[in-house]
Formats: C-alpha cells, structure tokens, sequence
C-alpha cells in the first residue's frame, strides 16, 4: 500500500503556501483517495506552522521544517529540509510543484532518500500502481509513466490541477528538526525587474502574443515599430496579459537587425524552440502561425489571430477565430475600448 507526502513551499510572504504547492495538495488529496493512503502534507518555509492552517481541511498528517534557515531558497538548506520531511513520512511517493524552489532540489533529495523522479507531471491516475503523465518531444508525444522504483518523486507541472481551496483551520502541525549543512551561500537581497517590465506573467488568462509583423513595413511603406511597441505595452498594462513572441521576432533582436521591441526576449518565444505556456486564452498578432510556432499553443484554451494573411496558419484550422485585418488599428481600438472600461 502506497503513502503518500505532498512536499509544499510558502510564496514570498513567508506564510502562505505558494499556488503551485496548493495545486499539488489537490493532486495528492486525489491520489490518496484513488488509493485509500494515508497522505501527509511536509510544509517547507520560515513560517511553515502558518501556512497550514489552509491545508488543515484536508484531514492530512502536517509536518513542517521551519525557521530562519528556510526564509530565503537556498540548494543546502532547502535539501536539507525536504530529506527531513521526507524521512519522517517515510512516503513511497512523494509529489511536489515543480517550482523553481524545489526543481532545484527535488532530485538531489530523491538520490539521498535512494529513490526515482520524474519530473514535468501533468496528470496522474491509479490502477494497482500510481501512473503519470507527461509530454516529450517539445509537448507533441505524451506517455504515462508506471515505477516499481519507491520512494518514486514525482514533479508537477503548474497549472495542471486546481489549487486546494478548502476552509482554512487551526492545525495540528508536527515539527520536524532538520540537521543544516554548513552554510556558505547567503541571500543578500532580491533585485527584481520593475513590475511593468515583467511581461511573462505565467498566471494571466490570456497570451498576446506578437510576430515579425510588427515590424515589417505596412501598407504605406514605412515600418512603425515605435507605434507597434506602444500598442504592445498599452494592451499589456490594460489586459494584464502575458506578452509571447514568435522565433522570428525575438530572433530579430539578436541578431541586430532593425530596430526591434526592446521589451521582448528570447524568454517570451513560444514554439518548437520556445515555450509552452498554459493560459485560457491566446491572442495571436501580426504573426502568420506557422507549425513550429504553434505547437507552443498546446495547451492554450480559446485561440484568437489577427493576420493581414487571409491564408495563414491560423486560418487553417489552427486558431478558433482568425480576424483578417490591420493589428495597429486593431489593438488601438481595444486598447482605447479598455481604457474607457478602466475609467
Ligand atoms: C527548427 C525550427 C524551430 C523553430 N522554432 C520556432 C519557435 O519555437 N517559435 C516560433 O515562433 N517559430 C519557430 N520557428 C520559426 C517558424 O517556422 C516561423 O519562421 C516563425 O514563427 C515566423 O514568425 P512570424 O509569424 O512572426 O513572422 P512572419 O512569418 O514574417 O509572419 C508575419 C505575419 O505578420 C502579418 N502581418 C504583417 N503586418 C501585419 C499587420 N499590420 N496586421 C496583421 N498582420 C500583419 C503578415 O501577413 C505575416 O503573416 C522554428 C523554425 C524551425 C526551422
């Protein structure tokens, strides 16, 4: 019989547990009710014994490595934490949010507890053993992954269960004494981009994402990238929308070719090359949606394009709705039709 440990983290506040821990909770709430195993929820974070109270409801055992040590992710103390927590539950599979938190540790803790990972989770289902998916070959083939190997620790990807969202309590937490490592990094603060410079937003509901269009000389001759950025930040700033690129845009930049957006990175390209972000919707731009594109949009909900292109990508068969049309008078219109919602 299996026994399960949901190893969490808390955000930034210190306190509460990170959405991607939550979304674990779920994924082991789940699969201990699939299994009838006892699950035990480790809470890793300066203030772990605060943190639980939002998971209480779940009935499971809380366990919790907390202090000073664990304020800031740090590889020796972070490992150190997790071992703990994992040798007092004495799990035989072990689930955690692929965060970048613990992405960073999860492996290392699996080889000190002599067990298996695999990582990039995204579902997970029973029959006599625990069976998970995920997808290879830049999202296009997905498998189901069964172990004999215990204790098996598997990483899930963000977003792929629903948050655990059940009635905050007072708990019951165990504390677990953690032996630190000597510690030779120290965290001497955070430096950060401005918020309005962060244009990767991960939880957003929608992608806008911008093509090579926007810079490409328009039906009068001239190019207007000046104006494409502007449209860009503005529809970023209304929407709160996360900003995507084509490989052909953000190529554009490195290469030192024309004057390009200078907002944008190799870190917003989606696609083959690029990323495969989740959100519910997708708006495509000034981009022809060719087929190393998207494949980035796998698991984008709802997908929308505005091409010049009556005969591009998009229309054939690879967004929902396509509007053939100008995007610089486009997105003007909805920017201006945002503003006045805002006001
Ligand atoms: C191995 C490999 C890997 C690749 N990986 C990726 C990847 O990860 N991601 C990726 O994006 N690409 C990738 N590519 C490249 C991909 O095949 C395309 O070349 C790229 O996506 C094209 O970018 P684009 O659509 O922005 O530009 P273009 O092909 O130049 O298309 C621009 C589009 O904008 C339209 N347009 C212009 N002005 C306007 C306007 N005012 N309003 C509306 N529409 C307008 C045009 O009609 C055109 O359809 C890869 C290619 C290879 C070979």
């Amino acid at each position: 019989m299996e026994t399960i440990l949901v190893l969490t983290h808390v955000d930034e506040t210190g306190s509460v547990l990170s959405k991607a821990s939550l979304e674990a909770v779920t994924a082991g709430v789940e699969l201990a009710r699939q299994h009838t195993a006892k699950l035990t929820i480790g809470i890793l974070g300066v203030d772990a014994v605060a943190a639980a109270g939002a998971v209480a409801a779940t009935g499971a055992r809380l366990l919790a490595v907390t202090g000073e040590a664990f304020a800031q992710p740090r590889y020796a103390t972070d490992a150190a934490g997790c071992e703990a927590l994992c040798r007092a539950a004495q799990a035989s599979i072990v689930l955690a949010p692929g965060s970048s938190r613990f992405t960073r540790v999860a492996a290392g803790v699996a080889h000190r507890l002599g067990g298996f990972i695999d990582t990039h989770i995204t579902s997970l289902s029973s029959n006599d053993s625990v069976d998970a998916t995920r997808w290879f070959y830049r999202q296009r083939v997905e498998a189901t992954i069964s172990r004999e190997a215990r204790p098996l620790f598997l990483l899930l990807d963000a977003g792929t269960h629903a948050a655990f969202a059940g009635e905050a309590a007072a708990a019951q937490v165990e504390a677990v004494a953690v032996t630190l490592p000597t510690v030779r990094a120290t965290v001497e603060g955070l430096r950060s981009p401005m918020r309005d410079a962060q244009t990767i937003r991960p939880d957003a509901k929608l992608l806008f994402v911008a093509g090579a269009g926007w810079t490409k000389k328009q039906p009068d001759g001239q190019i207007h990238v000046a104006e494409a950025g502007e449209l860009i930040l503005a529809f970023l700033r209304l929407s709160g929308a996360s900003l995507g690129s084509s490989k052909s845009l953000a190529d554009q930049k490195a290469e030192g070719e024309q004057s390009v957006l200078p907002f944008l990175t190799h870190m917003n390209q989606i696609g083959q090359t690029g990323a495969t972000p989740r959100h519910a919707k997708g708006l495509s731009t000034c981009c022809h949606g060719e087929e190393p594109h998207v494949v980035g949009w796998r698991f984008i909900g709802d997908r929308r394009a505005i091409s010049l292109d009556p005969n591009c990508g998009w229309t054939r068969g690879k967004a929902d709705v396509v509007y053939v049309a100008d995007a610089f008078p486009v997105m003007a219109k909805v920017n201006e039709l945002l503003e006045a919602k805002k006001a």
